[in-house]
């Protein structure tokens, strides 16, 4: 069939040109790592068209323009692209490495092109800096969280696995060939072949990046969904979400599962004295003592204005209402500073604890909120059982 290596290289600097706007467009309306990596990602397509169109205006250039021109520019596109991509995985960016293999790379590819020519070292060199960079991209895909291949990664791995077969196969033909081509730019098979499926890669690694783009602002939109973002503890969707699970543990395991449900006391006079601000501080500073207080394993979360739910594995309803005292006390021990004034914030708080083999979660958290509510009437800053047999029972007065 014939082909022209320069028709070729013009298709692929046009389409690496329209993929570079199209991302760019993409990246407009927004920050964040997630965004500036797809605008270094969309940078590094316009570097590679550069070199496209190199190729593809070889006869109006020196050799060694083409040769330290071109090459210089498809090896700077790998490093953008490498270090776009750590930044989007949140991996480490490694942007010196890329810089040292886009170095070393390019004067090795210049000492066997100009000074010492030698076509199959110079490309042989020029693919082994393809290949760091390759490795770059797989050491960032396989060690940034979730430490586990997603979809979207396992396309781009294949698609690493691709370019790098296409790399060993070229090099196989240069060296194992009898008549091997002198350069890129002389019609022969390899040369065609080569330029005919690299030109698809801008396209098929473009897709790849962006279905990892997605992926990622898709966890991200996860995991702000779940935040409180007053507080940062998780807000109820993700408070449910995590007592359900534990629930579903402690089932397995025959073990309780205790719940505090919190409520501080007369807050709108704090917010009266000190401003809405100021409540959002004592808010913030409620969830710091209470955080002092659990051990590693308790979740806490806020359900409500200055509500929040406690929930701790492992707990019976005994161990969960000395949990409650202690947070009781802390809360009432500690005051708060503000405007040059002590406030002295309580909590009231209804304990409850899942038995084994419980699942009702909405049940779970009524209980404990019946206990709070009954905490509140018995006079408040104390701790109420939510269980018949000990709902008279409480810690401190
Ligand atoms: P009680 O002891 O019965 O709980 O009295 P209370 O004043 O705390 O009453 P309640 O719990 O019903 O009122 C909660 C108040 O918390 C009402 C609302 O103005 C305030 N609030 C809710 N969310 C926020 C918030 O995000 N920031 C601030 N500053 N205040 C909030
Ligand atoms: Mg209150
Ligand atoms: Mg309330």
């Amino acid at each position: 069939m014939p082909m022209h290596i320069e028709t070729l290289s013009l298709i692929t600097a046009i389409q690496s040109l329209a993929l570079a706007a199209m991302l760019w467009a993409g990246t407009q309306g927004g920050s964040g790592p997630a965004r500036t990596s797809l605008k270094l990602r969309a940078g590094a397509l316009a570097v590679e068209a550069g070199g496209w169109s190199m190729l593809a205006a070889q006869a109006w250039l020196h050799p060694a323009q083409l040769l330290l021109g071109g090459n210089a520019l498809n090896l700077l596109a790998h490093g953008m692209a490498a270090v776009a991509l750590c930044m989007l995985v949140g991996a480490p960016l490694r942007w010196r490495s890329a810089l040292a293999i886009g170095v070393i790379g390019w004067l090795g590819v210049g000492w066997f092109g100009v000074v010492q020519p030698d076509y199959r070292l110079r490309v042989l060199w020029g693919s082994a800096a393809i290949l760091a960079f390759i490795g770059l991209r797989v050491q960032a895909l396989l060690h940034a969280r979730p430490r586990r291949i997603t979809r979207a990664r396992a396309v781009l791995l294949v698609m690493y696995t691709l370019s790098s077969l296409l790399l060993a196969w070229r090099n196989g033909q240069l060296w194992f060939d009898l008549s091997p081509p002198a350069d890129i730019v002389q019609p022969d098979t390899v040369n065609y072949l080569y330029v005919l499926f690299s030109g698809m890669q801008p396209l098929f690694l473009s897709i790849g990046f962006l279905l990892l783009y997605s992926e990622t602002l898709q966890r991200e939109m996860h995991t702000l969904a779940r935040v409180d973002s007053l507080t940062g503890v998780k807000n109820r969707l993700a408070l449910t979400e995590t007592a359900t699970q534990l629930l579903a543990q402690a089932g397995r395991a025959g073990r309780p599962l205790g719940v505090l449900m919190l409520d501080a006391d007369h807050f709108k006079s704090v917010n009266d004295r000190f401003g809405h601000g100021g409540g959002d501080k004592v808010l913030l500073s409620l969830v710091a003592s209470i955080r002092a207080t659990l051990r590693a394993g308790n979740v806490i979360g806020r359900v409500g204005g200055e509500e929040f739910v406690v929930l701790a594995p492992d707990t019976g309803l005994e161990q969960a209402l000395v949990l409650a005292e202690r947070i009781r006390a802390t809360v009432e021990s500690t005051p708060l500073l503000m405007d040059g004034h002590l406030l002295q914030l309580t909590v009231s708080i209804g304990a409850t604890a899942a038995e084994p083999g419980e699942r009702d979660v909405p049940g779970l958290l009524q209980r404990a909120d019946a206990a709070l509510y009954a905490a509140k009437r018995a006079g408040r800053n104390r701790v109420m059982a939510a269980d018949r047999s000990l709902a008279e029972r409480a810690l401190s007065a």
